[in-house]
């Protein structure tokens, strides 16, 4: 398995963002990743799919969409669309028709900043996923890189600072998000977790003061999705697209916050006698599973097991843990960064059954 950072959810000028997908591609070289997906609201954008490339650095530059029923008052239920081969906005107005209509168009969805709150001060209203009814779907955005900021908008002077200071943004992901992932995942279900940025890097004023606030660069340093695929990128999009998006429809990826400490080399398994899985797969409880995570650098490991931690290693690179109990078995990393104990790495559970 090869392990690639892929930098999801983002807007360009053809909803409201304020950069072009060269802009984006430029940024994503700038900063490292493999891969970009970019989801404008309610609109599946042609002809700007494919690799691009500065001297001899590219980057994948997939298309998306967040569609959302724009005649709903409140606005709520944002689905994240990628890889359906039409566009699918005008099933908006009712999210269970939008889910059936991207599992027909071969895609994979996600519910976007599901527990998005509101932000009285800047006029901002909660757009959370209310729609919990559906199913079909494929996971949830379990980290938005623009939504937990609403948390911390206390007063204006509050929008001015992070405006400024956005390293000191992001903590965690918001803790009804992962009650909510543990009790679908308890329930049964296969939900896949991702983190996505949400990048817009829009032109704030305030008074005197002009800034671009979340540049594409600020936000592709952030909160990332760690996907693993069976084989190295080949540098032919189609081949390209179709390993990026099996492997997330499986789960076969992680959510890292890179900005304290790059997130790239950690890996989640399960081994039994028989066979080796890793984050995403299923695996027989039958004579025992050592379950080992890897972590790039030492902090606190986690092990979550059907929603309740069950063990905790502090200043740890690595941990093992012998599973004889049948169960949703999922890592989280948390480390200290400006201040804070902040989450570091949300992995993708190991089905023990
Ligand atoms: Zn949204
Ligand atoms: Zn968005």
């Amino acid at each position: 398995m090869h392990e690639i950072v892929i930098n999801l959810h983002m807007h360009t000028t053809y909803s409201d963002g304020a950069g072009t997908h060269k802009d984006i591609a430029q940024a994503a070289i700038k900063t490292g990743l493999e891969a970009v997906i970019v989801t404008d609201h309610n609109v599946l954008v042609q002809g700007v799919e494919g690799y691009y490339r500065v001297g001899r650095d590219r980057v994948l530059l997939l298309v998306g969409q967040e569609v959302h029923d724009q005649d709903r008052d409140p606005q709520k239920n944002h689905l994240l669309v990628f890889n359906a081969n039409r566009d699918l906005s005008t099933l908006a107005d009712d999210p269970q028709t939008l889910i059936d209509g991207v599992n027909d168009a071969g895609g994979v969805c996600f519910s976007a900043h599901p527990d998005d709150v509101a932000s009285p001060i800047f006029n901002e209203t909660s757009i959370s996923w209310d729609a919990w009814e559906v199913h079909g779907y494929t996971g949830i955005e379990l980290w938005n890189g623009l939504s937990e900021i609403k948390t911390l908008l206390h007063t204006k002077l509050h929008g001015v600072f992070y405006a400024f200071f956005p390293h000191f943004i992001a903590q965690h992901p918001m803790p009804e998000t992962l009650q909510r992932w543990d009790d679908l995942l308890m329930a049964g279900g296969r939900v896949v977790a991702i983190g996505g940025s949400d990048a817009h890097a829009l032109d704030m004023h305030m008074g005197p003061i002009h800034r671009v606030i979340f540049p594409y660069t600020f936000h592709f340093r952030t909160i990332n999705t760690h996907v693993f695929i069976p084989e190295p990128l080949t540098g032919d999009a189609p081949t390209d697209k179709k390993m990026i998006f099996e492997s997330l429809a499986a789960g076969r990826c992680f959510v890292g916050y890179d900005l304290p400490a790059s997130t790239r080399g950690f890996t989640f398994k399960g081994k039994g006698v028989e066979q080796s899985v890793i984050m995403g797969d299923e695996i027989s409880s039958k004579r025992g599973v050592t379950l080992q995570a890897h972590l790039p650098k030492p902090a606190e490991i986690r092990l979550i097991k059907d929603g309740k931690t069950i063990a905790i290693w502090k200043h740890s690179q690595a941990c093992a843990y012998s599973a004889t109990e049948p169960g949703v078995y999922r890592v989280e990393v948390w480390r200290n960064y400006l201040g804070l104990k902040r989450g570091w790495i949300f992995s993708n559970p190991i089905y023990v059954r």
